[in-house]
């Protein structure tokens, strides 16, 4: 057997094509969307992600906003921009490129922002919401796996899932979203004692660890979907200098029913969902107005 290939890029078109007539629409009844993204100091890869959030507001019709602040910048400076942002009703979404430097409190800063407009979904308020399956923002990761799941077809309901990972950003809103669709989860992390043990029974295996190929073809159950949200960059070997996800494609492939590659998997679907949570919310917005 060989996995159906779940691809992430394809799915990410047919969504965005739909995200950009619902923001021509809205900029029609005179709300044009809007994204406002905080960058802080010259991460390389926050760069990268900074510049491909914009260029996909650009190309979906989102109007976007880049603000720049140097990494030694007091985070006084950033908290009055927030502030800012948070009160210009033309603005629709707000993010701070995360990791921050070490002189800002990350959560005293993802709480400055508006919940009406914390379109990463990191506020407390919605991460609250989402463990309440109230409506909520949902973040962007987690929220993308569950859009290639359902268009993949996978039954979710009963369904033995198992994430490995349980960050803010992906593995615990994963479970939750997960638990919410009404499979029975697991959480595995650094300290699981007997990692693979978990993984053989899982019908649904998501991977968001940052750790190359750690899920190989033995640690899988035959006809298993595999979700792989790790990007990892390979530093040594043939394959240096390439990106691969937290599993071993060539090994896992053979054995699993569906896989999501690296790159062309998650990673489009994550960027799509900042824009569809954009374009909610403008919506929002919009119904507020009466237009
Ligand atoms: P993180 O470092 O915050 O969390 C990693 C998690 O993995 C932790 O909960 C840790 O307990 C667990 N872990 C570490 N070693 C482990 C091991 N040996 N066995 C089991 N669990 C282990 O990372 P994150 O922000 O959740 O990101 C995870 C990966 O997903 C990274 O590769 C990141 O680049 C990637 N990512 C991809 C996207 C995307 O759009 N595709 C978005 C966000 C993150």
């Amino acid at each position: 057997m060989t996995a159906r290939i779940i691809d992430g890029k394809a799915l990410a078109e047919q969504v965005r094509s739909q995200i950009a007539q619902r923001a021509a629409a809205l900029a029609a009844r005179g709300e044009q969307p809007c994204l406002a993204v905080l960058l802080v100091g010259a991460d390389p890869a926050s760069t990268v992600y900074v510049r491909n959030k914009v260029t996909g507001c650009e190309k979906a019709g989102i109007r976007s906003l880049r603000f720049d602040f140097p990494a030694n910048v007091a985070p006084e400076v950033v908290m009055a921009k927030l502030a800012e942002l948070n009160a210009d009703p033309t603005v629709h979404g707000i993010l701070v490129q995360l990791p921050l430097p070490p002189q800002f409190n990350e959560s005293e800063v993802l709480e400055a922002i508006s919940v009406d407009k914390d379109v990463d979904g990191f506020h407390a308020e919605n991460v609250g919401r989402l463990s309440q399956s109230r409506e909520a923002f949902i973040p962007c990761t987690p929220h993308g796996v569950m859009k290639m799941l359902e268009s993949a077809g996978v039954p979710l309901v009963g369904a033995e899932a198992v994430v490995i990972g349980r960050s803010n950003i992906v593995g615990k809103p994963m479970a939750m979203l997960l638990t919410n669709a009404g499979a029975t989860v697991t959480v595995c992390h650094s300290k699981t004692r007997d990692l693979a043990f978990h993984t053989r029974r899982a019908d649904i295996l998501v991977a968001a660890v940052g750790k190359p190929r750690l899920v190989t073809g033995d640690m899988i159950k035959p006809g298993a979907v595999v979700i792989d949200v790790g990007i990892n960059r390979l530093t040594d070997g043939p394959d240096a200098g390439k990106l691969c996800g937290d599993v071993d494609f060539d090994s896992v492939l053979p054995v699993a029913g569906a896989i999501t590659p690296v790159p062309g998997g998650v990673g489009p679907m994550t960027i799509t969902m900042l824009l569809e949570n954009t374009v909610i919310s403008a919506e929002r917005a919009a119904r507020r107005k009466g237009l």
